[in-house]
Order: C-alpha cells, then structure tokens, then sequence
C-alpha cells in the first residue's frame, strides 16, 4: 500500500512543533505513541514541576473531578481560600488572585499597579519599566511590556505605558524613572531571555529606587517560581520581596493556573468589579495547586533540589571540558539552567532530541535544562550521557563536513 502524505495540520501553524507525540509519561520519561522513550528535560516548559503521572497529583485532580469542576466565582471556593493562606504564610504577600496563566498573572500585575496609583490621586503614574530580554507573555499588554520587536510586529500600536531599560544597566534604570512611573517589572532571572540572573545587589537597588521614588516594584516569577530555582521563589535568595509577584507554570505541575500575588497595600485599588476572570481559581486547578505545594513545601524538598542541581552543574561544567567548541558557558539556578553554546543552540537541542532528550532553546544563544524537580542523581547522570552523545554526534557532523 502506497504511503499516504501527511494531511495538513488544522492547527493554526504559530508553533514550529517537532513530529514527536506523546501519549504517557512517568516521573521525567515520556513515552511516543511509537513507544519511544524521551528524557524530559523541558517539563514542558518548566511546567512540569513534579514530572508526569506523580501519584499525589493525579490522586488530588481525581477525586477533585469526581466532585466538582467548577462554579465560577460567584461563589467561595474553599480550595482557593487555602492555596491562597499557603502562599501568603509562604511569601511577603497578602492576598492573591488567581488565573489561568502566566500572562494573565502579569495583566493583573500591571493592572494592581495601575490602580495602586489611581486610588491614590495619581492616575497619571501608569508606566512600568522592563528590561531588554525579558518575556512577559503574549497578550497586547504583556508584549509590549516585554518590548521585543519580533513579537511585537504587525500586531497594531505597541500598547502605551511601558518603558524598557538595557539588561543590567542600574543607571539606565535610574533614569528611566519619571513622574508617570507606576512600577519596575522584571524576572529575578529571565528564562527565556537566556538564563541571566539579577544579582541580589541589583535587587536591592531596584528596591530602594522603588521605596525612593514611590513606585511598586513586580516580580515575575512565572518560570522562576515554585522551587524552580531550588528556592520557593527565586527573589528569597537576595533577601528583596516585592509589591506584587506573578506566578504561573510549575504551581499547576501540569494544570492551567496563574496566581498574581501582593501586599495589602499594593492591591489597595482591587476592590470588587475592579477584575475578573471565569476559570480563574476553579475547583480543579485549586486542589492540583494544594497537591503541588503539599510536595514542593515538604520539610527537605527543596534543599533536595540545590543538592541535586549541584550535581548537574557539575556534570555540565564536566561537559564543557569535554566538548570546548560547541559549549561556552553554564548558567542558572536549581533547575533552571543554561548551557550557552557556541554553535546555533536550536541544533544542540535538535542532536540532544536525537538522542531522546529534551531540552528546550531559549534567548542568547542559551538551551535551557528544566527537568521535573523531583529527577534522582541516575537522570542526571542519564542527561548527561545523552549530551555527551549528542556533542560527539555534532563534531563528527562538523569533521565530517570539513573532511
Ligand atoms: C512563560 C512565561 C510567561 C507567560 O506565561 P503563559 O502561561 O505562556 O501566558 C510570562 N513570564 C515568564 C517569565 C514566563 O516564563
């Protein structure tokens, strides 16, 4: 029988997807439909934080789907009141609004901002300064806040309010501040801008230039967050809390849910009627977050991960000595990492799936490792035999080549 060409895909063709599908996973393996097993070092963007299938959370999102799915916020959710309490005794914040999202996260971020300053007899005050290589999300809002042109392009007027300083420049940033500022905005690490770290110094002064200048300073934590970084929250290593902090990706471990958390004083405008949402906070997605926090708050988990995350940095500096020509650098926190390389870092990530692992590209040249908190010192050891593999795949490409 003659083979039949692929039907086109419905789909709307925005993502540039690999012919790979999934149908299980277990811990940090996932299984193709051909019954190919892949080492998951993406977590689906840093999403699955427990890995697949962990047994608590497939417990809570069960017996929560024999309940109830959803009842809009018309009412009170028990559920949400106690993630909600959990986050709060975890944090500096004091209340928290739940969605879908990272990006819906950040809308009610700029939004709580905004309003912080017009209850305040400054509607004026509206403006958020970002940073160059940061990624807020892909609405009109959060694009224009994360202010990269290749996103921004042919989407209309880039939305009005948002100021973008040079990475790392604190004079730049100083000077952006102006007599409309509402608020500073930025990852304490940018994950898809390439893995680069704020110092907890730089921290502190944009702390300080906040508190000086009145203005509200915004976290977003959404990749960061959630043991990511081998803390609870990335900024808890500096010492520096902000006002408000958007949360989204491994707090649903899988499931759609965006948190936005702030102070009292912060949310002071957010009174009812100011925002909403539909799905936001549903039952389902409240009781996978309490399964993901009942984990990642267990007495241990997360110096677990710094020790393990220890051991794979090693292993990638390790790495480095072995294959100097493709690899430059490694970066990041917990499991948040960062081989910079010196070849095109989408064919790194292309022999890596070669050989069954996958790795997620990001800004800067950078792939990044964001495998399952929960991954034993045997995957690591595993990742790192598999990129072994596939920097030996890529010389012998380039020797072949030049052969
Ligand atoms: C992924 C991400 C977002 C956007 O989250 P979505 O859930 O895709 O809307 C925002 N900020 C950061 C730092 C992210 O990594």
């Amino acid at each position: 029988m003659a083979e039949e060409s692929p039907k086109p895909s419905p789909l709307l063709p925005t993502f540039a997807r690999a012919d790979l599908s999934f149908e299980r996973g277990e811990g940090p393996w996932l299984y193709t439909d051909r019954g190919e097993r892949y080492l998951d070092f993406g977590a689906g963007i840093a999403v699955n934080s427990l890995g697949h299938a962990h047994p608590h959370l497939v417990k809570a999102l069960g017996e929560q789907a024999a309940k109830v799915w959803h009842v809009s916020n018309l009412y009170r959710i028990p559920e949400g009141e106690k993630l909600a309490q959990r986050l709060v005794d975890a944090t500096f914040a004091d209340t928290a609004f739940f969605c879908n999202s990272g990006a819906e996260a950040n809308e009610a971020a700029i939004k709580i901002a905004r309003k912080y300053h017009a209850v305040g007899g400054h509607p004026e005050r509206f403006r958020i300064i970002t940073v160059e290589g940061a990624f807020h999300g892909r609405t009109l809002a959060t694009l224009a806040a994360g202010g990269q042109q290749k996103y921004l392009e042919g989407f209309g007027p880039k939305a009005e309010g948002f100021d973008q300083v040079p990475y790392g420049d604190m004079e730049a940033l100083k000077a952006a501040i102006t007599p409309e500022t509402a608020a500073i905005m930025v990852e304490p690490i940018q994950a898809e801008g390439g893995v680069r770290g704020f110092t907890p110094q730089q921290l502190r002064e944009m702390r300080e230039l906040c508190d000086q200048n009145g203005i509200l300073l915004i976290f977003d934590e959404v990749q960061t967050g959630v043991g990511r970084s081998g803390k609870l929250f990335a900024h808890q290593r500096s010492g520096v809390t902000p006002d408000i902090m958007s949360v989204a990706k491994g707090i649903g471990g899988g499931f759609p849910l965006g948190v936005c958390l702030a102070t009292r004083e912060a949310g002071r405008g957010m009174t009812a009627g100011t925002h909403g949402t539909t799905f936001g906070g549903n039952p389902l997605a409240m009781a996978v977050g309490n399964a993901v926090l009942d984990v990642v708050l267990e007495p241990g988990f997360l110096e677990r991960v710094e020790r393990i995350s220890l051991v794979l940095k090693q292993r990638l500096a390790e790495l480095k000595d072995r294959h100097p020509s493709i690899i430059a650098e490694i970066r990041g926190e917990g499991m948040l990492l960062g081989v910079r390389t010196k070849i095109p870092n989408t064919e790194l990530a292309a022999a890596a799936r070669e050989e069954h692992l996958l790795l997620v590209p990001a800004g800067d040249n950078v792939v990044r490792l964001l495998p399952p908190l929960v991954i034993t010192e045997a995957d690591v050891s595993e990742a790192f035999d598999r990129l072994d593999r596939a920097c030996a795949r890529i010389e012998a490409s380039k020797t072949g080549a030049a052969a």
